[in-house]
């Protein structure tokens, strides 16, 4: 059963206060909470196994690099990879991205080739592909979307070309919360022959992901945003493209052998991993991924869907409310703005009750154009928050909208 009262109490920030009021935390789309689980396992590591991986003879160093590998293991069972050759480590989902558009581009593209991205995508889905358009002269092309934020499929079917070379989307939006039909727009993709680069960071903390079942060709994700720590993320590739592309920086581990004449790259997914790993980084990832099994990611979407709907309906209520995602399908992101309240002067009052949700364009300029706004305030919820909570966030909004 979802005991959440237990599971609340794995998460020691959820018990404090802020401005002496309690703690409700609902910008999780921005960074989650850590378990204990998770903090534990990061300080027992520090304590007991720290050594540098994959280099040493001694044995700190074959058991931290038993555990980094253990860690990739876990990685691969939970996005249910076919080989932990798919595996790569990253420092989140920006870096996955740059790294695709970097060297995919570099290997499979050339000048006038396009790549097709969404109105709804955060910037680090959108500015790697600009700097290769500058760099290389490749083509972005988006797909619209309609007023409720859900994709036009036939615009999308249109846009593809001989020169279509990629797809790069998201799952899930970070502000509407929409969930796109990846698996639709994937098989759409693959039957123009071009390959998708899946976006997971707003998804993988809330849905069972399967990439096998998606076909996904890539799926990226941040640890900092499924209860993990910061600084470690995720690149999945099928083993068949990631052969086919470059390494992206060069340095130890990636390297099979160096001299001056000629070096000669490292397998899958070492070729990708430049330097010493976040070998810490990533025992944190693997506990919290496990943390999340262990509830369970059908019951954690349950939980939240539950949560979702009972926010929707109480934030309708309030007058003068304007929520922005309408999709049918969507998630735990609800973005809104009341009357002619700035969304800043939301965000800074509810704070003042001890209420954190995110204001601004959250870093996603593109779809705040198409929305006609300059930005939003944005409650973000999580596998431990609570429908007591959303009646503190439905009280804090009325109280601000009364005050203006
Ligand atoms: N993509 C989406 C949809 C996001 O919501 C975010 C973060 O908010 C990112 C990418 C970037 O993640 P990170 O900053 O962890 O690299």
């Amino acid at each position: 059963m979802y005991d959440i009262e237990q599971i609340r109490a794995d998460f020691p920030i959820l018990g404090r206060t802020v401005y002496g009021k309690p703690l409700v935390y609902l910008d999780n789309g921005a960074t989650t909470q850590k378990p204990r689980q998770v903090v534990e396992a990061i300080t027992e590591e520090y304590y007991n196994t720290n050594a540098n991986v994959h280099r040493g003879v001694h044995f700190l160093s074959q058991q931290a690099t038993e555990l980094h590998e253990a860690s990739r293991e876990t990685v691969r069972r939970f996005i249910g990879a076919r080989s932990t050759n798919e595996v790569v480590f990253t420092r989140g989902t920006t870096e996955s991205i740059n790294l695709l558009a970097s060297t995919f581009c570099q290997s499979q593209m050339q000048a006038g080739d396009e790549v097709i991205v969404t109105t709804m995508e955060h910037h680090s889905n959108i500015v790697p592909w600009q700097l290769q358009a500058m760099q290389r002269g490749i083509v972005v092309r988006v797909v619209p979307m309609n007023d409720r934020g859900e994709l036009l499929p036939g615009e999308y079917e249109k846009l593809f070309s001989p020169k279509t070379k990629i797809v790069s989307l998201a799952h899930v939006s970070n502000v509407l919360g929409t969930v796109n039909p990846v698996r639709e727009l994937i098989r759409t993709a693959h039957a123009h022959g071009v390959p998708v680069l899946v976006d997971g960071a707003q998804s993988i903390p809330h849905m069972p992901v399967n990439v096998q079942e998606l076909d996904a060709d890539f799926y990226v994700f941040s640890g900092h945003k499924v209860y993990g720590p910061t600084g470690v993320g995720v690149l999945y590739g099928k083993e068949n493209w990631l052969d086919r592309l470059p390494p992206y920086q060069g340095g130890g581990e990636m390297i099979q052998h160096v001299s001056f004449e000629r070096t000669t790259f490292n397998e899958l997914p070492f070729k990708f991993e430049a330097g010493t790993p976040d070998y810490i980084g990533t025992t944190g990832l693997a506990r919290a991924l496990d943390y999340v099994s262990a509830l369970g990611m059908d019951s954690i979407a349950a939980h939240e869907h539950d949560l979702t709907q009972y926010a929707l309906q109480r934030l309708r209520e309030i007058p003068g409310m304007r929520i922005f995602g309408e999709a049918a399908e969507r998630g735990g992101v609800i973005s809104f703005l009341v009357g002619d309240i700035h969304h800043f002067d939301m965000g800074t009052l509810l704070d003042r009750l001890g209420i954190a949700v995110r204001t601004g364009h959250h870093c996603a300029q593109p779809l705040m154009s198409r929305l006609g706004i300059e930005g939003t305030v944005r409650a973000s919820f999580g596998l431990y928050n609570t429908r007591e909570e959303v009646d503190v966030l439905v009280a804090g909004i009325d109280r601000v909208r009364k005050m203006f």
